[in-house]
This record gives C-alpha cells, structure tokens and sequence, in this order.
C-alpha cells in the first residue's frame, strides 16, 4: 500500500460540498448515523484512552445510529447490541479554512488544481494551513489513520483516495495492496468494547440523542461517551461502573487547545473570510503541535 498525500487531506475533510459528487457511503444500509459526519475515524479503546491521558478527551464525539429493531430514545429507534444503543467513538469535525486537493510543488505531476481556501467541516487535528496531520507522530495517533486505507482495500471497498482521484484527478492511491498486519481491522463480536461500544443505561441518553440530532452535543454529552467506551469489557455489552465513573471525571475535566480551537472555528465560520493561515493563532498559540510542511 503507498499513498500521496500531500496536498490532499481528503480522509480528513468533509468535502462533500466541493465535491462534484458526493459520496454517501456511510450511509448506505439500513443503519443510518444519526449524525451528519462523513468519514469518522472509528477509535480502538486503546486510542480513547490515549486521548483521555492526554487531557484530549473534548476532541472526541459519539457516532449512533439508527436502526428499527433497536431500543428508543428521545422517539428515535436506536441500533443497540442486548438492549444497549451502539456506538462509536470518533473525532471532531469543526469547519476550518481549508483548500485541498492540489499543491504548490511545480514539480509535482498531478494533473489537480488546489480548490481556493473554503470552510468544510475538518477533523480537529489537521492544520488547514500544510494539511498535515498534528499528531502523526504521537501516541494518539489513530490506529485507523496509521493504517487508512488498508481496512478499505483489504475488504475491497473503494478508498478516499480513489473518490479524491476521480473528482480532482492526479495520483493518490499508488499501491493498492493490502498491509498484511492490520491491527485495527477489527469484525463481528471481537469489535464489541474495542471499536463498537455500548452505553450501559439508554434511560441515561434521554435529551442526549434529541441533541445528537440536532447536531448540539454537549461536552457532558460526549464526555458520556468517552467514559462508556472506556469502560466497556472487551468482547462483552458489560461496563466496568468504576471505571465509567473515574472516567467520565477526567473528560468532563478536559480543556484542551481541541477543545478551545473549535469553539473559536466555529464561531468565525459564520462570519470570516476562509484564510488557512489563521491556524497559527488559534490552534498554534494554544498549544497545538506544529506541522513539518511537505
Ligand atoms: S485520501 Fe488517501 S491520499 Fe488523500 S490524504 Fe487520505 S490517505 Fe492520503
Ligand atoms: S487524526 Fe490526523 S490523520 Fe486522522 S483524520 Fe485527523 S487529521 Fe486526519
């Protein structure tokens, strides 16, 4: 497997928008997300807990969905596995100022044109301004970035690099075999507790999914989930109760340059010029790890 980044970004961003047309899926089947992200990056327990160490637990959000034999919430059926709604756990997408799919490099043979700088919702961790990733080389590193797009090839479904290709042309996907290790390419029963998680007590989600919908998740809400996916015992719907607890204190308490830099997206999305540049002050200056350029 060998993939061309550089000026790409497209498994970070939400680019349906710019898209000539866009790609729905994650929402094929008949479990349909009751949120409206695109590519969320499924997190292992393993990564939750990383985030939750770092004081990072305020980058992270709950993805339900919604299925007709589930159990109800707020009028919604939801998916669940022995009575408890499903879930993953994801990474934030705020908007960002952001203008992918080409790059500056004269020498660079792709045939794609860099799209002008334009707000699409972008996963917390990339800096508009190089498209890189700021925690490629740290412990919290996603298992599903480390390995994208292996999970796709290795069950043959298309890539993001492929759905980049097609609209925006150039080279993105220039080996398309599979990794032979992958360790998060988990399925069936043994993804319970390590990818697909369950909270313990729907009665506990009455509001929270109403919000979900409306796409006004709070920090307690998602801290709740944090907590649950923590807490969950592997290969079981069961929930270390202590463990939740202990959890759900130390995402409440998360108040991080994430967490900071979205508020702060958001509200000059309604407002601002797209300029990737900004990214030095509101994401830099609040401790975010700078990126190396191409
Ligand atoms: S879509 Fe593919 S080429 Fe583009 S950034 Fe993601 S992995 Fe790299
Ligand atoms: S963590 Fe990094 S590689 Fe993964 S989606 Fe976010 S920016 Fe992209």
């Amino acid at each position: 497997m060998e993939v061309n980044c550089e000026g790409c970004a497209g498994c970070c961003i939400d680019w349906r928008t710019i898209a000539p047309e866009a790609s729905e899926h994650e929402r094929r089947g008949s479990r349909k997300p009751l949120d409206n992200a695109y590519n969320l990056v499924p997190l292992t327990r393993g990564d939750a807990r990383a985030f939750l160490d770092a004081g990072l637990a305020d980058a992270l959000t709950p993805r339900l969905w919604e299925d007709e034999s589930g159990v109800e919430v707020d009028g919604v059926e939801l998916a669940a596995i022995e009575g408890k709604p499903a879930f993953f756990l994801g990474l934030r997408k705020p908007p960002k100022p952001v203008a992918p799919f080409g790059t500056d490099d004269a020498d660079d043979s792709s045939d794609s044109d860099a799209v002008v700088p334009t707000w699409l919702p972008t996963c917390a961790f990339l800096d508009p301004e190089t498209l890189q990733c700021r925690i490629h080389d740290e412990a919290v590193y996603p298992t599903e970035c480390a390995e994208y797009p292996g999970h796709n090839l290795k069950l043959g479904q298309q890539t993001e690099c492929e759905r980049v290709e097609a609209a925006f042309g150039g080279d993105r996907l220039l080996d398309d075999e599979p990794p032979r290790a992958l360790s998060g390419l988990l399925l069936g029963p043994q993804a319970i507790g390590e990818k697909v998680f369950v909270y313990p007590d729907p009665d506990e989600l009455e509001g929270v999914v109403g919000r979900l919908l409306a796409d006004e998740l709070t920090d307690d809400d998602r801290a709740r989930f944090v907590a649950a996916a923590i807490a969950g015992r592997p290969g079981t719907t069961g929930t270390d109760r202590e463990t939740y607890d202990d959890a759900l204190v130390k995402a409440r308490a998360a108040d991080s340059w994430v967490g900071r830099a979205i508020a702060e997206w958001e509200a000059m999305a309604a407002d601002d010029e797209p300029n990737p540049s900004v990214a030095k002050r509101v994401e830099e200056e609040r401790g975010a790890p700078p990126t190396p350029g191409w």
